[in-house]
Protein backbone atom coordinates (compact mmCIF):
# COMPACT_ATOMS: atom_id res chain seq x y z
CA UNK A 1 0.00 0.00 0.00
CA UNK A 2 2.66 2.49 0.96
CA UNK A 3 4.94 1.27 -2.60
CA UNK A 4 2.46 3.69 -4.67
CA UNK A 5 4.12 6.03 -6.48
CA UNK A 6 3.51 10.07 -5.78
CA UNK A 7 5.74 11.41 -8.08
CA UNK A 8 4.55 14.64 -9.03
CA UNK A 9 1.77 14.30 -10.94
CA UNK A 10 0.36 17.51 -12.40
CA UNK A 11 -3.84 18.38 -12.06
CA UNK A 12 -4.90 17.26 -15.03
CA UNK A 13 -3.92 13.42 -13.91
CA UNK A 14 -5.03 14.04 -10.38
CA UNK A 15 -8.33 15.47 -11.41
CA UNK A 16 -9.12 11.95 -13.74
CA UNK A 17 -7.64 9.84 -11.09
CA UNK A 18 -9.83 11.47 -8.02
CA UNK A 19 -12.80 12.57 -10.09
CA UNK A 20 -14.63 9.21 -9.03
CA UNK A 21 -14.10 10.23 -5.32
CA UNK A 22 -15.55 13.37 -6.14
CA UNK A 23 -12.39 15.60 -6.91
CA UNK A 24 -13.65 18.80 -8.97
CA UNK A 25 -12.41 21.85 -10.08
CA UNK A 26 -13.18 23.78 -6.76
CA UNK A 27 -11.07 21.45 -5.56
CA UNK A 28 -8.51 21.48 -7.54
CA UNK A 29 -8.71 25.68 -6.79
CA UNK A 30 -8.48 25.25 -3.24
CA UNK A 31 -5.43 22.81 -3.51
CA UNK A 32 -3.42 24.99 -6.32
CA UNK A 33 -1.03 26.53 -4.16
CA UNK A 34 -0.40 23.05 -2.60
CA UNK A 35 0.83 22.09 -6.01
CA UNK A 36 3.23 24.42 -6.57
CA UNK A 37 4.91 23.07 -3.52
CA UNK A 38 4.87 19.70 -4.59
CA UNK A 39 2.43 18.21 -2.63
CA UNK A 40 0.04 15.81 -3.80
CA UNK A 41 -3.74 15.94 -3.55
CA UNK A 42 -5.85 12.78 -1.61
CA UNK A 43 -8.71 11.56 -0.22
CA UNK A 44 -8.82 10.21 3.42
CA UNK A 45 -10.63 7.00 3.06
CA UNK A 46 -9.76 5.26 6.71
CA UNK A 47 -8.35 6.81 9.73
CA UNK A 48 -7.41 4.67 12.70
CA UNK A 49 -4.56 5.69 15.30
CA UNK A 50 -3.14 8.52 14.04
CA UNK A 51 -2.70 7.43 10.91
CA UNK A 52 -4.71 7.18 7.81
CA UNK A 53 -5.02 5.99 3.78
CA UNK A 54 -4.85 8.74 1.57
CA UNK A 55 -6.18 7.46 -2.07
CA UNK A 56 -3.80 9.76 -4.76
CA UNK A 57 -3.34 9.96 -7.68
CA UNK A 58 -0.31 7.39 -7.76
CA UNK A 59 -2.70 4.86 -5.65
CA UNK A 60 -3.43 4.37 -1.73
CA UNK A 61 -1.01 5.62 0.79
CA UNK A 62 -0.33 5.37 4.76
CA UNK A 63 0.50 8.70 5.96
CA UNK A 64 0.89 10.31 9.66
CA UNK A 65 -1.31 12.99 10.65
CA UNK A 66 0.70 14.83 13.15
CA UNK A 67 1.58 17.19 11.11
CA UNK A 68 -1.99 18.60 10.64
CA UNK A 69 -2.65 21.26 13.65
CA UNK A 70 -2.82 18.88 16.81
CA UNK A 71 -4.58 19.35 19.72
CA UNK A 72 -7.45 20.50 17.53
CA UNK A 73 -10.22 18.20 17.50
CA UNK A 74 -12.28 20.15 14.90
CA UNK A 75 -8.71 19.83 12.83
CA UNK A 76 -7.97 15.78 13.15
CA UNK A 77 -7.93 13.92 9.76
CA UNK A 78 -11.64 12.53 8.94
CA UNK A 79 -12.39 10.06 6.40
CA UNK A 80 -13.44 12.07 3.66
CA UNK A 81 -10.84 15.14 4.18
CA UNK A 82 -8.85 16.05 1.18
CA UNK A 83 -5.64 16.69 1.89
CA UNK A 84 -2.32 17.66 0.61
CA UNK A 85 0.37 14.72 1.20
CA UNK A 86 4.04 15.29 1.37
CA UNK A 87 5.49 12.42 -1.09
CA UNK A 88 9.44 13.28 0.16
CA UNK A 89 10.48 10.88 3.14
CA UNK A 90 10.28 7.80 4.61
CA UNK A 91 7.03 5.90 5.19
CA UNK A 92 4.26 6.83 6.25
CA UNK A 93 3.92 10.08 4.59
CA UNK A 94 3.02 13.26 6.23
CA UNK A 95 -0.14 14.81 5.91
CA UNK A 96 0.69 18.59 5.15
CA UNK A 97 -2.74 20.48 5.18
CA UNK A 98 -6.90 19.94 5.18
CA UNK A 99 -8.53 21.38 2.72
CA UNK A 100 -10.60 23.90 3.97
CA UNK A 101 -14.02 21.35 4.48
CA UNK A 102 -17.63 22.03 2.31
CA UNK A 103 -19.25 19.93 4.96
CA UNK A 104 -18.42 18.31 8.88
CA UNK A 105 -20.46 16.16 10.37
CA UNK A 106 -19.41 16.75 14.05
CA UNK A 107 -20.69 14.79 16.80
CA UNK A 108 -21.45 17.94 19.52
CA UNK A 109 -21.95 16.22 22.62
CA UNK A 110 -22.09 12.59 24.22
CA UNK A 111 -22.98 13.05 27.63
CA UNK A 112 -19.66 14.21 29.36
CA UNK A 113 -17.33 14.84 26.27
CA UNK A 114 -17.40 18.85 25.58
CA UNK A 115 -15.33 18.78 22.49
CA UNK A 116 -16.24 18.00 19.03
CA UNK A 117 -15.94 14.96 17.32
CA UNK A 118 -15.74 14.64 13.73
CA UNK A 119 -17.47 12.04 12.37
CA UNK A 120 -17.55 12.72 8.47
CA UNK A 121 -16.44 15.33 6.48
CA UNK A 122 -17.59 16.73 3.07
CA UNK A 123 -20.79 15.36 3.17
CA UNK A 124 -23.35 16.31 0.10
CA UNK A 125 -25.57 13.83 1.53
CA UNK A 126 -27.26 12.78 4.49
CA UNK A 127 -29.14 9.60 3.88
CA UNK A 128 -31.77 8.62 7.01
CA UNK A 129 -32.90 5.09 6.77
CA UNK A 130 -35.90 4.32 8.08
CA UNK A 131 -37.55 0.97 8.47
CA UNK A 132 -41.41 0.15 6.73
CA UNK A 133 -41.17 -2.99 8.77
CA UNK A 134 -41.76 -0.90 12.47
CA UNK A 135 -44.58 1.62 12.38
CA UNK A 136 -43.51 4.94 11.54
CA UNK A 137 -42.40 7.16 14.31
CA UNK A 138 -42.91 10.63 12.46
CA UNK A 139 -41.11 12.39 15.78
CA UNK A 140 -38.01 10.02 15.02
CA UNK A 141 -37.68 10.79 11.34
CA UNK A 142 -37.98 14.67 12.52
CA UNK A 143 -34.96 14.22 15.02
CA UNK A 144 -32.97 12.20 12.30
CA UNK A 145 -32.95 15.54 9.71
CA UNK A 146 -32.39 17.65 12.37
CA UNK A 147 -29.23 15.41 13.02
CA UNK A 148 -28.74 15.85 9.18
CA UNK A 149 -29.12 19.37 9.12
CA UNK A 150 -25.86 19.69 11.68
CA UNK A 151 -24.25 18.53 9.16
CA UNK A 152 -22.93 21.72 8.03
CA UNK A 153 -19.96 24.26 6.99
CA UNK A 154 -18.41 25.52 9.69
CA UNK A 155 -19.78 28.98 8.59
CA UNK A 156 -23.25 27.92 8.89
CA UNK A 157 -22.74 26.19 12.43
CA UNK A 158 -21.63 29.90 13.63
CA UNK A 159 -24.39 31.55 12.08
CA UNK A 160 -27.64 29.49 12.57
CA UNK A 161 -30.08 31.78 11.41
CA UNK A 162 -27.70 31.03 7.87
CA UNK A 163 -28.58 27.23 7.82
CA UNK A 164 -29.91 26.49 4.98
CA UNK A 165 -30.47 23.13 3.41
CA UNK A 166 -28.51 24.30 0.89
CA UNK A 167 -25.54 25.30 2.80
CA UNK A 168 -24.86 22.25 4.60
CA UNK A 169 -25.36 18.33 3.26
CA UNK A 170 -28.98 17.47 1.44
CA UNK A 171 -30.79 15.05 3.65
CA UNK A 172 -32.82 12.38 1.53
CA UNK A 173 -35.43 10.15 3.83
CA UNK A 174 -34.98 6.46 2.24
CA UNK A 175 -37.81 4.36 4.19
CA UNK A 176 -36.63 0.59 3.31
CA UNK A 177 -37.48 -3.14 3.76
CA UNK A 178 -40.67 -1.82 0.84
CA UNK A 179 -41.44 -4.81 0.39
CA UNK A 180 -42.42 -5.50 3.81
CA UNK A 181 -45.70 -3.03 2.91
CA UNK A 182 -48.27 -5.07 1.44
CA UNK A 183 -49.43 -2.60 -1.27
CA UNK A 184 -49.07 -0.23 -3.05
CA UNK A 185 -51.80 2.46 -1.73
CA UNK A 186 -50.05 2.12 2.07
CA UNK A 187 -47.05 3.03 0.68
CA UNK A 188 -47.94 5.96 -0.99
CA UNK A 189 -49.55 6.89 2.18
CA UNK A 190 -46.79 6.20 4.19
CA UNK A 191 -44.43 8.30 2.03
CA UNK A 192 -47.08 11.00 2.03
CA UNK A 193 -47.07 11.07 6.20
CA UNK A 194 -43.26 11.06 6.13
CA UNK A 195 -43.09 14.09 3.49
CA UNK A 196 -45.42 16.50 5.67
CA UNK A 197 -42.78 16.02 8.35
CA UNK A 198 -39.80 16.55 6.11
CA UNK A 199 -40.90 19.50 3.98
CA UNK A 200 -38.96 20.09 0.82
CA UNK A 201 -36.84 16.82 1.65
CA UNK A 202 -36.95 13.42 -1.21
CA UNK A 203 -38.83 10.77 0.42
CA UNK A 204 -37.82 7.42 -1.55
CA UNK A 205 -39.46 4.26 -0.28
CA UNK A 206 -36.57 1.13 -1.34
CA UNK A 207 -36.06 -2.62 -1.30
CA UNK A 208 -32.84 -3.67 -0.66
CA UNK A 209 -34.69 -7.32 -1.14
CA UNK A 210 -36.46 -6.64 -4.34
CA UNK A 211 -34.81 -3.89 -5.58
CA UNK A 212 -37.55 -1.74 -6.13
CA UNK A 213 -36.11 1.60 -5.70
CA UNK A 214 -32.80 1.52 -5.53
CA UNK A 215 -32.06 3.04 -9.29
CA UNK A 216 -33.97 6.36 -7.60
CA UNK A 217 -31.67 6.55 -4.58
CA UNK A 218 -28.87 5.55 -6.98
CA UNK A 219 -28.97 8.93 -9.13
CA UNK A 220 -29.83 10.97 -5.88
CA UNK A 221 -26.24 10.08 -4.33
CA UNK A 222 -24.22 9.61 -7.26
CA UNK A 223 -23.69 13.21 -7.15
CA UNK A 224 -21.25 12.93 -4.36
CA UNK A 225 -20.44 11.98 -0.84
CA UNK A 226 -23.26 10.03 1.18
CA UNK A 227 -23.87 8.95 4.74
CA UNK A 228 -26.50 6.68 5.76
CA UNK A 229 -28.17 7.72 8.98
CA UNK A 230 -30.91 5.70 11.21
CA UNK A 231 -31.50 3.25 13.98
CA UNK A 232 -29.51 -0.03 14.24
CA UNK A 233 -31.51 -2.37 11.92
CA UNK A 234 -33.07 0.25 9.31
CA UNK A 235 -31.17 -1.52 7.11
CA UNK A 236 -28.28 0.65 6.33
CA UNK A 237 -25.99 -2.32 5.93
CA UNK A 238 -28.02 -4.10 3.56
CA UNK A 239 -28.65 -0.40 1.32
CA UNK A 240 -24.84 -0.23 1.41
CA UNK A 241 -24.33 -3.55 0.03
CA UNK A 242 -26.92 -3.06 -2.52
CA UNK A 243 -25.30 -0.04 -3.48
CA UNK A 244 -22.57 -1.02 -3.37
CA UNK A 245 -23.14 -4.32 -5.18
CA UNK A 246 -21.21 -6.66 -3.29
CA UNK A 247 -21.12 -7.49 0.19
CA UNK A 248 -18.51 -4.94 1.25
CA UNK A 249 -20.46 -3.81 4.80
CA UNK A 250 -21.05 -5.70 7.29
CA UNK A 251 -24.86 -7.12 7.93
CA UNK A 252 -26.03 -8.26 11.14
CA UNK A 253 -26.84 -11.19 10.60
CA UNK A 254 -23.71 -12.26 9.56
CA UNK A 255 -21.74 -14.02 12.07
CA UNK A 256 -18.27 -15.69 12.16
CA UNK A 257 -18.11 -19.08 10.82
CA UNK A 258 -16.64 -20.13 14.23
CA UNK A 259 -18.71 -17.89 16.36
CA UNK A 260 -16.41 -15.07 17.55
CA UNK A 261 -18.59 -12.45 16.14
CA UNK A 262 -19.46 -10.06 13.35
CA UNK A 263 -16.81 -10.15 10.48
CA UNK A 264 -15.88 -7.01 9.21
CA UNK A 265 -14.82 -7.46 5.50
CA UNK A 266 -14.67 -3.45 5.45
CA UNK A 267 -11.15 -1.76 4.89
CA UNK A 268 -12.12 0.93 3.96
CA UNK A 269 -14.66 3.86 5.15
CA UNK A 270 -14.98 5.47 2.31
CA UNK A 271 -16.22 3.54 -0.85
CA UNK A 272 -16.68 4.17 -4.39
CA UNK A 273 -20.53 3.48 -5.81
CA UNK A 274 -20.41 1.75 -9.04
CA UNK A 275 -23.04 4.04 -10.26
CA UNK A 276 -21.00 6.75 -9.09
CA UNK A 277 -20.89 9.09 -6.07
CA UNK A 278 -18.86 7.93 -2.72
CA UNK A 279 -20.54 6.20 0.48
CA UNK A 280 -18.53 7.09 4.18
CA UNK A 281 -19.66 4.66 6.91
CA UNK A 282 -17.52 4.90 9.68
CA UNK A 283 -18.55 3.41 13.50
CA UNK A 284 -18.50 6.93 14.62
CA UNK A 285 -21.41 7.45 12.34
CA UNK A 286 -23.28 4.32 12.84
CA UNK A 287 -23.06 5.26 17.06
CA UNK A 288 -24.13 8.75 16.20
CA UNK A 289 -27.59 8.86 18.69
CA UNK A 290 -30.01 10.77 18.03
CA UNK A 291 -28.98 13.45 21.17
CA UNK A 292 -26.45 14.90 18.76
CA UNK A 293 -28.72 16.25 16.57
CA UNK A 294 -27.53 19.84 17.49
CA UNK A 295 -28.72 23.35 15.28
CA UNK A 296 -31.06 21.65 12.79
CA UNK A 297 -34.41 22.19 14.79
CA UNK A 298 -35.16 24.81 13.10
CA UNK A 299 -35.27 23.71 9.41
CA UNK A 300 -36.49 20.84 10.11
CA UNK A 301 -39.43 22.61 11.03
CA UNK A 302 -39.17 25.61 8.95
CA UNK A 303 -43.07 26.40 8.47
CA UNK A 304 -43.18 26.49 11.78
CA UNK A 305 -40.82 29.01 12.26
CA UNK A 306 -42.20 30.99 9.18
CA UNK A 307 -45.66 30.99 11.15
CA UNK A 308 -43.99 32.42 14.20
CA UNK A 309 -42.57 35.57 12.13
CA UNK A 310 -46.47 36.33 12.13
CA UNK A 311 -46.76 36.01 16.05
CA UNK A 312 -47.64 39.42 17.96
CA UNK A 313 -44.75 38.79 19.88
CA UNK A 314 -41.46 38.23 18.64
CA UNK A 315 -40.22 35.94 21.78
CA UNK A 316 -43.64 34.48 21.48
CA UNK A 317 -43.51 30.76 22.94
CA UNK A 318 -46.55 29.68 20.99
CA UNK A 319 -47.76 28.19 24.64
CA UNK A 320 -50.81 30.66 25.19
CA UNK A 321 -49.87 33.96 24.01
CA UNK A 322 -52.68 36.71 22.58
CA UNK A 323 -52.12 36.95 18.69
CA UNK A 324 -50.07 33.88 18.21
CA UNK A 325 -49.94 32.81 14.63
CA UNK A 326 -48.39 29.21 15.36
CA UNK A 327 -51.50 28.36 17.96
CA UNK A 328 -53.63 30.02 14.88
CA UNK A 329 -52.62 27.27 12.44
CA UNK A 330 -52.87 24.45 14.98
CA UNK A 331 -56.66 25.69 15.37
CA UNK A 332 -57.29 25.96 11.60
CA UNK A 333 -55.92 22.87 11.24
CA UNK A 334 -53.17 24.01 9.25
CA UNK A 335 -50.45 22.54 11.43
CA UNK A 336 -51.10 19.82 13.10
CA UNK A 337 -50.76 19.65 17.26
CA UNK A 338 -48.53 16.81 16.45
CA UNK A 339 -46.09 18.41 14.51
CA UNK A 340 -46.13 21.22 17.20
CA UNK A 341 -45.30 19.11 20.13
CA UNK A 342 -42.56 17.23 18.30
CA UNK A 343 -41.00 20.74 17.76
CA UNK A 344 -41.11 22.31 21.25
CA UNK A 345 -39.65 18.32 22.51
CA UNK A 346 -36.84 18.94 20.56
CA UNK A 347 -36.20 22.80 21.19
CA UNK A 348 -35.89 21.93 24.58
CA UNK A 349 -34.07 18.86 24.46
CA UNK A 350 -31.14 20.45 22.01
CA UNK A 351 -31.20 24.12 24.11
CA UNK A 352 -28.45 23.07 26.30
CA UNK A 353 -26.76 20.99 23.34
CA UNK A 354 -26.82 24.11 21.23
CA UNK A 355 -25.37 26.76 24.05
CA UNK A 356 -22.49 24.36 23.70
CA UNK A 357 -21.71 23.52 21.00
CA UNK A 358 -22.12 27.33 20.10
CA UNK A 359 -19.23 27.99 22.79
CA UNK A 360 -17.16 25.26 21.34
CA UNK A 361 -17.49 26.53 17.75
CA UNK A 362 -16.89 30.12 18.80
CA UNK A 363 -13.79 29.30 20.92
CA UNK A 364 -12.45 27.22 17.90
CA UNK A 365 -13.69 30.20 15.25
CA UNK A 366 -11.20 32.35 17.70
CA UNK A 367 -8.41 29.96 17.43
CA UNK A 368 -8.71 29.83 13.65
CA UNK A 369 -8.71 33.40 13.38
CA UNK A 370 -5.67 33.95 15.86
CA UNK A 371 -3.64 31.48 13.65
CA UNK A 372 -5.15 32.77 10.13
CA UNK A 373 -3.60 36.33 11.41
CA UNK A 374 -0.34 35.11 12.36
CA UNK A 375 0.00 33.73 8.93
CA UNK A 376 -1.26 37.08 7.52
CA UNK A 377 -4.05 35.03 5.63
CA UNK A 378 -7.05 36.55 7.12
CA UNK A 379 -7.90 38.99 4.53
CA UNK A 380 -7.99 36.40 2.01
CA UNK A 381 -10.08 34.13 4.16
CA UNK A 382 -12.72 37.17 4.83
CA UNK A 383 -12.96 37.22 1.01
CA UNK A 384 -13.24 33.81 0.20
CA UNK A 385 -16.35 33.58 3.73
CA UNK A 386 -14.74 30.41 4.35
CA UNK A 387 -13.80 29.99 8.24
CA UNK A 388 -11.40 26.68 8.32
P1 LIG B 1 -28.44 -1.84 9.98
O1 LIG B 1 -28.30 -2.17 11.42
O2 LIG B 1 -29.15 -0.53 9.79
O3 LIG B 1 -27.14 -1.88 9.23
O4 LIG B 1 -29.43 -2.94 9.34
P2 LIG B 1 -29.08 -4.25 8.51
O5 LIG B 1 -28.67 -3.92 7.12
O6 LIG B 1 -28.15 -5.09 9.30
O7 LIG B 1 -30.53 -4.93 8.39
C1 LIG B 1 -31.26 -5.31 9.51
C2 LIG B 1 -32.19 -6.44 9.11
O8 LIG B 1 -33.15 -6.00 8.15
C3 LIG B 1 -31.47 -7.62 8.48
O9 LIG B 1 -32.03 -8.80 9.01
C4 LIG B 1 -31.78 -7.47 7.01
O10 LIG B 1 -31.80 -8.71 6.35
C5 LIG B 1 -33.15 -6.84 7.02
N1 LIG B 1 -33.38 -6.07 5.78
C6 LIG B 1 -32.57 -5.12 5.26
N2 LIG B 1 -33.07 -4.61 4.12
C7 LIG B 1 -34.22 -5.27 3.88
C8 LIG B 1 -35.22 -5.18 2.83
O11 LIG B 1 -35.13 -4.42 1.86
N3 LIG B 1 -36.31 -5.99 2.96
C9 LIG B 1 -36.45 -6.85 4.00
N4 LIG B 1 -37.54 -7.61 4.03
N5 LIG B 1 -35.54 -6.96 4.99
C10 LIG B 1 -34.44 -6.19 4.95
ZN1 LIG C 1 -46.60 32.25 18.77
Amino acid sequence: MSNASLDSSSTADAQDALAVYGWDEGWAAEFASYAEQGLVPGRVVRVDRGQCDVVTPGGTVRADTEFVVPRDPMKVVCTGDWVAVDPEGSHPLYVRTLLPRRTAFVRSTSSKRSEGQVLATNIDHVVICVSLAAELDLGRIERFLALAMSCSSGEALLHESALSWESGAQPVVVLTKADLVPDAVTLSHLVQDVETSAPGVPVLPVSAASGDGLDVLAAVVCGGTSVLLGQSGAGKSTLANALLGEDVMEVQATRDVDGKGRHTTTTRNLLVLPGGGVLIDTPGLRGVGLWDAGTGVGQVFAEIEELAAGCRFHDCAHVAEPGCAVLAAVDSGALSQRRLDSYRKLLRENQRIVAKTDARVRAEIRRDWKRKGAEGRAAMEVKRGRWM
